[in-house]
């Protein structure tokens, strides 16, 4: 039993979130709860999970270690998920992930996935620009303060 909320910012715990699909307990509902838990995964270098969740025809030979180094160098913070549009087994999302770095590193991408015989996968993304960040608004950690007094 894990009580620590997910690194996805649900404010679910991670037993209640990104865990039972990591555990292959079951799997995601929608893209958008797959590309949470595709963030989880990264933050927890979940590697098998996020080659298993890329689509097949995605994969790359070295994907494993493309990967392994992406998390090895990356410092994730947080996640905002701006947008989630399904149509029938089509769908996409928009999110910004946070990442260590002077000043914070974005990555904001428009994400598409595909269902197939139930189950969703990652095929690919565009890049967008960086989202403008207010003073005063909530630190996209999750921590609840002013990015001010936080990240900012
Ligand atoms: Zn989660
Ligand atoms: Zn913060």
């Amino acid at each position: 039993m894990n009580n620590d909320l997910c690194p996805c910012l649900s404010q679910l715990s991670y037993s209640e979130c990104c865990e039972p699909l990591h555990k292959k307990q079951q799997g995601a509902e929608n893209a958008e709860q797959l590309m949470r838990s595709r963030y989880s995964a990264f933050y927890l270098a979940e590697v098998d999970y996020l080659i298993a969740t890329l689509h097949p025809s995605k994969r790359r030979l070295d994907e494993r270690e493309l990967l392994q180094s992406t998390i090895n160098n990356t410092q994730w913070l947080g996640l905002n998920v701006l947008d989630h549009q399904q149509k029938n087994e089509l769908a996409e999302v928009e999110f910004v992930a946070f990442y260590q770095d002077n000043p914070v590193g974005q990555l904001h991408e428009r994400s598409r996935f595909t269902c197939e015989s139930g189950e969703w996968f990652y095929h690919d993304g565009i890049l967008l620009p960086a989202i403008k960040l207010g003073r005063n608004d909530p630190c996209f950690c999750g921590s609840g303060k002013k990015l001010k007094r936080c990240h900012g």
